[in-house]
């Protein structure tokens, strides 16, 4: 929800209105702190959310691929021994 401010606003009155919205604002992290807020429209909501749950699944596997080749580098380091 957001709050417009105007006065007289019976939508963003204080104690009373529950503001303008729903809205959802989409954080993009650009990294070096760098955020960007991007508005998403209704009917984009629910590609948008799936696309975040691919994204996360696809950032999970990337994990677990980096700890197996860390495991797969020890193993070898302890071979040469
Ligand atoms: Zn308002």
């Amino acid at each position: 929800m957001v709050r417009c401010n105007k006065p007289g606003c019976r939508f963003c009155e204080k104690g009373k209105g529950k503001g303008h919205g729903p809205i959802w604002i989409l954080s993009v992290s650009l990294g070096s702190r760098q955020v960007r807020q991007i508005p998403i429209p209704r009917e984009l909501k629910k590609e948008v959310e799936e696309s975040l749950r691919a994204f996360a699944r696809m950032r999970k596997l990337l994990k677990q691929i980096g700890q197996v080749n860390l495991e797969l580098l020890k193993e070898r380091k302890r071979r040469r021994q």
